[in-house]
């Protein structure tokens, strides 16, 4: 299937009428239709040809502003952000069919900007797993790996970026739901800052970890993508009033002159040597770009997936507390008390993943064993932040690791050994408990599966990864791919 242009090309087409919206929404539409006649289940939902009017996607804006930056542009929404037109179901039972009364502000932002919802996408159930095998309805495919995971929790946003469906999409990102899916497919995942991005309208995981994330084919794609989502906003009182940097200006900046750390905790001997390999190569590239490359240490990253593990499931068993039957989620019908009302409820509604946290984080959070697993994660959290913050006042100014340990691993390989589908997390939750954004990129493959770096920036320096990624991306094009 031929993939389609980019979201510059679009816009820019959409703007001077070369294209209609409608046309491009119908194309993106027919992709995504023959895809999943393939197999490859990366929808839950599709918006119907004919069906809502796309609002405003023309609008020519000389000001500046944001209206028409994505004037036309198709984009897939994972299916735990709320949005008007389309259920949202966190890929649950329990939220099977549910629709929201409400739009989540990263969707207010996108059709402000004329770009179109063109679907929603497969996940883990609530965001919980690493190779979106955990959804109620089903399992995604790995457009660039047939038989192999797409990576997770947001396995059917990256799926359907690698696919050529859409230039660009929405996922989420708790403790590397962007950045591992999108390594896994062979595309751009950007997680950004903590507070950079509204979390309204996203349906609350890890509410001190979550943040909305953008795919792009490119990396162009994505930081446009990003442009238009973040921003403060009244309605998330965690969103922050920084003001958002013009992500395209930067595409181009280059590395010359920036120092690029290389932490020798992400190379353990366990990594894949494949892995390993295109890790070497890419760093040579950067090093060819004109950055300076050392090596530096974060000592506690050995702590960092214990502690997401304690963390991200108690705030789970809190956030999920809502699904009980009565205010939200779907009830048994054949409940006689209130308690029967939630227990049925809760036990036909959530996937095991989903009662195996909720059990873990209510444990963690328990009189007699908070002190133990929960405050002591949450001072681990902060040795992790500091670690960070002490390379960075050594005058790093960025850092550059593998995203993932192993490329996408085959369908059903770890689905029934938790420990080993979180040990996949290792290099990606770090920037989760230290709030600092992230980037994944593609870096070439290892027997044709697609491997991803991950660069990571201090907070509010989405700017330096774009710039550093952009440079990568450009090494790799020069010689007509990676
Ligand atoms: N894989 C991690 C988990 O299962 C991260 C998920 C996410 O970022 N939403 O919790």
């Amino acid at each position: 299937m031929k993939s389609l242009d980019t979201v510059a090309d679009i816009s820019r087409a959409v703007r001077s009428r070369e294209t209609s919206a409608e046309d491009v929404l119908k194309g993106a539409l027919d992709r995504a239709r023959a895809a999943e006649n393939e197999g490859l289940h990366a929808f839950l939902s599709l918006v119907d040809h004919g069906g809502p009017p796309v609002e405003n996607p023309e609008v020519e804006d000389g000001s500046g502003g944001r209206n028409g930056a994505l004037a036309g542009v198709p984009v897939a929404v994972k299916d735990n952000i709320c949005t008007l037109e389309l259920p949202t179901t966190c890929a649950s039972r329990i939220l099977e069919g549910y629709r929201s009364p409400y739009e989540a502000t990263v969707i207010r932002r996108l059709r402000e900007a004329g770009a179109q919802v063109l679907g929603k996408t497969n996940l883990d159930e609530f965001g919980m797993g690493s190779s979106t095998e955990n959804s109620a309805f089903g399992p995604t495919m790995n457009p660039a790996a047939p038989g192999r995971v797409p990576g997770g929790s947001s396995g059917g946003s990256a799926a359907a970026v690698a696919a050529g469906v859409v230039p660009c999409a929405l996922g989420s990102d708790t403790g590397g739901s962007v950045r591992q899916p999108a390594a896994f497919c062979g595309v751009v995942g950007l997680k950004p800052t903590y507070g950079r991005v509204s979390r309204y309208g996203l349906v609350a995981f890890a509410s001190s970890l979550d943040q909305v994330g953008t795919f792009g084919a490119t990396v162009a794609d994505a930081a446009y993508l990003l442009e238009v989502v973040a921003g403060h906003d009244p309605r998330d009182a965690t969103s922050a009033s920084h003001t958002v940097p013009d992500l395209g200006a930067r595409l181009e900046d280059g590395v010359g002159g920036r120092v690029i750390g290389i932490p020798r905790e992400y190379l353990p001997d366990s990594l894949h040597p494949g892995v390993q390999a295109r890790f070497d190569e890419a760093r040579e590239r950067f090093r060819a770009a004109g950055a300076e490359i050392r090596e530096v240490s974060l000592p506690h990253t050995r702590y960092a997936v214990p502690a997401y593990y304690v963390l991200a499931p108690a705030e789970a068993s809190s956030n999920l507390a809502r699904y009980d039957g009565i205010r939200f989620g779907q009830r048994v019908p054949e409940a006689r008390s209130t308690l029967q009302v939630y227990e049925g409820s809760r036990t036909r509604g959530f996937g095991p993943e989903v009662v195996r946290r909720i059990i873990l984080g209510t444990f963690g959070l328990s009189a007699g064993y908070h002190d133990q697993y929960y405050g002591r994660a949450q001072k681990v959290r902060r040795l992790i932040a500091r670690d960070f913050q002490e390379v960075w006042d050594q005058g790093i100014d960025l850092l550059f690791t593998p995203t993932a340990p192993t490329p996408a691993f085959p369908l059903g390989e770890k689905a029934d050994d938790p420990v080993s589908m979180y040990l996949s997390d290792v290099f990606t939750v770090t920037a989760n408990l230290a709030g600092i954004p992230a980037l994944s990129q593609p870096i070439g493959s290892v027997e044709g599966l697609p491997v991803g770096g991950q660069l990571l920036a201090p907070a509010w320096h989405e700017g330096s990864l774009v710039a550093a990624a952009g440079a990568l991306e450009a090494s790799y094009l020069a010689e007509g791919g990676g």
